[in-house]
């Protein structure tokens, strides 16, 4: 699905010179001749970028934008304000009403171009963000604003000392700089964690592209945002560096509001990819992992074998799949209470994992049934190995809130058979679990071969 651009301009061939640039872009265009108009359409249509003109009558641009950013159904779209050419004060009253970004009449389409790209992806990652965790857009502003007002580490590469503090003083008042002039040193930081890179294509001691090529080859640098400072004649140095993976650049004369402008919104875009990355993390942990014990769950379990049956199919490598089950759990819950009975599991788990090879897939399978697969492992050696692990269970006792507690488990052990599915192999297992509970619990029994197979 293509992006969805809203265009705002109070004169007609302002909104047609940018609709028929962003359709050729093939983006999906809406049009708007008020500040009105763009607030009425905003709220009824799911929109990825608006490019609001200054300067409109009855609602302006400013008052426009700031009203779209403060409702609770668009404040996340963002917005890049048109302005006249060398009105400062309009770039800055542009940031103060919420503004992302902006570009200046006469539109340069490469700049312009850009702009669009770099804020459709800092959208992108913003809906997988609230997607991702879960949050809607009204509950997720905290989220956000969090994120707006974290501290950046930026490395500044420049060699001209004067030149570098013009850049780096304003960045200073709410980020952490790191001015490097020796390029070597400079990708050396790249890759110790930083979170934007801002390169000088001016310096005379090194080739800035160089510099910027560099940190996006290495891998540990690869994800950091780069801005770049150049001339206004140094097109084709930009293009180049587009090209070469950089997300933003500044013209020089330097305007600071221009600048800290760029660099925030690179930096808000490496920090939602952060957050986005590490709620992932979560996520996915939360689905696979089994919160009392810190093992693997059966979901775990079930994925982590596939490549087993794989290498059984394949190559004839054996395993073998073993089910512990606790016994008379149910009695020591009865006596000692259900977090008592939750202490035990923890231990009993510990006690798997530690035992077991760091090979073997170990996962909670149930309430008090433990799973274990052993890779390269058949029937007979399966068997010793949950043997022996059952009398160290049975033989140390577990303590709880300092009561020496005897607890015992029943070994169900199967070895994988050409052509068995989990729910074959299992059941198997599952029959041997059930005749060492019958025989007196505190066994470990090998499953009947499977006649079908
Ligand atoms: P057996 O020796 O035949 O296995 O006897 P058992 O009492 O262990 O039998 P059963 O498997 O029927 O009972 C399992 C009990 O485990 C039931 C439930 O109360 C308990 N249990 C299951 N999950 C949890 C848990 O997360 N925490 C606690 N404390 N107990 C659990
Ligand atoms: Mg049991
Ligand atoms: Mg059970």
């Amino acid at each position: 699905m293509s992006a969805r651009i809203l265009v705002v301009d109070d004169l007609a061939p302002n909104v047609n010179l940018l609709q028929v640039k962003l359709q050729a872009e093939y983006y999906d265009v809406l049009t708007a001749r008020s500040g009105f108009e763009a607030l009425e359409i905003a709220q009824k249509e799911r929109l990825d970028l608006i490019l609001m003109d200054a300067m409109m009558p009855g609602m302006n641009g400013f008052e426009a934008c700031k009203r779209i950013k403060s409702s609770p159904d668009t404040w996340h779209v963002p917005v890049i304000m048109v302005t006249a050419l060398e009105e400062t004060k309009d770039r800055i009253r542009g940031l103060e009403s919420g503004a992302d970004d902006f570009v200046t009449k006469p539109i340069d389409d490469f700049n312009l171009m850009a702009r669009v790209r770099s804020l459709l992806r800092l959208k992108m990652v913003t809906d997988q963000l609230l997607s991702h965790t879960g949050h809607t857009l009204s509950n997720s502003r905290d989220l956000l604003e969090t994120i707006e007002r974290q501290k950046g580490k930026i490395l500044l590469v420049e060699d001209h000392e004067f030149h570098a503090e013009k850049v780096a003083k304003p960045l200073r008042e709410r980020h952490h700089v790191i001015v490097e002039k020796d390029p070597v040193k400079a990708i050396r930081i790249a890759k110790s964690g930083v979170d934007a890179i801002v390169v000088s294509l001016v310096s005379s001691s090194f080739d800035g592209l160089r510099v910027c090529a560099s940190i996006k080859f290495n891998e540990e640098s690869r994800d950091v945002p780069i801005l770049v400072i150049g001339d206004p004649d140094d097109e084709n140095r930009f293009i180049r560096a587009y090209d070469i993976g950089i997300n933003d650049t500044v013209m020089r004369p330097i305007e600071v509001q221009e600048l800290k402008a760029r660099v925030q919104t690179l930096l808000r875009r490496k920090f939602y990819a952060d957050s986005l990355r590490e709620n992932f993390n979560e996520n996915l942990e939360m689905v696979v992992a089994d919160p009392l014990t810190s093992l693997g769950n059966r979901r775990y379990f079930d994925r982590a074998i596939e490549p087993l049956f794989d290498s059984l199919e394949t190559q004839a490598t054996p395993f073998s799949i073993m089910i512990f089950d606790i016994d008379h759990f149910k009695r020591v819950n009865d006596i000692l209470g259900h977090d008592m009975g939750d202490q035990i599991l923890k231990e009993i788990a510990a006690r798997l994992v530690t035992n077991m090879r760091a090979i073997d897939i170990v996962a909670r399978y149930g309430g008090e049934e433990f799973m274990i697969a052993m890779p390269g492992t058949n029937a007979a050696d399966a068997l010793i190995a949950a043997d022996r692990v059952r009398a160290l269970i049975a033989g140390t006792p577990v303590f709880v809130d300092g009561e020496a507690l005897q607890v015992t488990t029943s070994v169900g052990v199967a070895e994988v058979e050409a052509g068995e599915k989990l729910r074959d192999v299992f059941k198997r297992a599952d029959d041997a679990l059930y005749k060492a509970k019958q025989a007196g619990r505190n066994k470990a029994l090998p499953a009947q071969l499977n006649k079908a197979a």
